[in-house]
């Protein structure tokens, strides 16, 4: 994996700690990224330093929407939340990333959709934070591999 080194926050999950990282493939890895430890907050990145969507190839603009689907359906079943958030800027870090968020019922309406990044300083709790991942791992490997470990046929006729 070639890892670009010019202060990309998202690039440097490459070398985060095992304990942070829900899962990876050759061109997807979600995990609990530093400075976004709120419990039930989870960031899909391509691998490679791909800028925005527009700088997705083919075959990671193809297999995008089923790693969202997956680890949104994961983490919702999990955290039990009434909604999971999936949330794409690009501002700050231009490599391809996307925030899936759990909105739980104890967040107050005046922190819910985009409000909801209030809670980045507000709800930091890397303890809580970690805690899910085992959790979330499992349940986006039962999702995406199903019973026999293949990816679905479907994803595989899009590649
Ligand atoms: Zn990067």
């Amino acid at each position: 994996m070639t890892v670009v080194d010019h202060g990309c926050l998202i690039c440097s999950m490459e070398g985060a700690e095992p304990e942070r990282v829900v899962f990876r493939d050759e061109l997807w890895a979600a995990e609990v990224v530093p400075g976004y430890e709120v419990s039930g907050w989870f960031i899909l990145r391509a691998r490679r330093h791909a800028e925005r969507m527009a700088g997705l190839s083919d075959g990671e603009l193809s297999t995008f929407a089923f790693r969202a689907r997956d680890l949104i359906s994961a983490v919702t079943s999990v955290t039990g939340a009434p909604t999971t958030y999936l949330l794409m800027f690009g501002e700050n870090y231009p490599h391809f990333h996307v925030l899936i968020a759990a909105r739980g019922d104890d967040v107050e309406a005046d922190r819910r959709t985009g409000d909801i990044l209030k809670l980045r300083l507000e709800r930091t709790d890397l303890p809580s934070s970690l805690s899910l991942v085992p959790l979330v791992k499992a349940a986006y490997e039962r999702l995406t591999y199903g019973p026999t470990g293949a990816i679905s046929p479907l994803e595989d006729s899009r590649n």
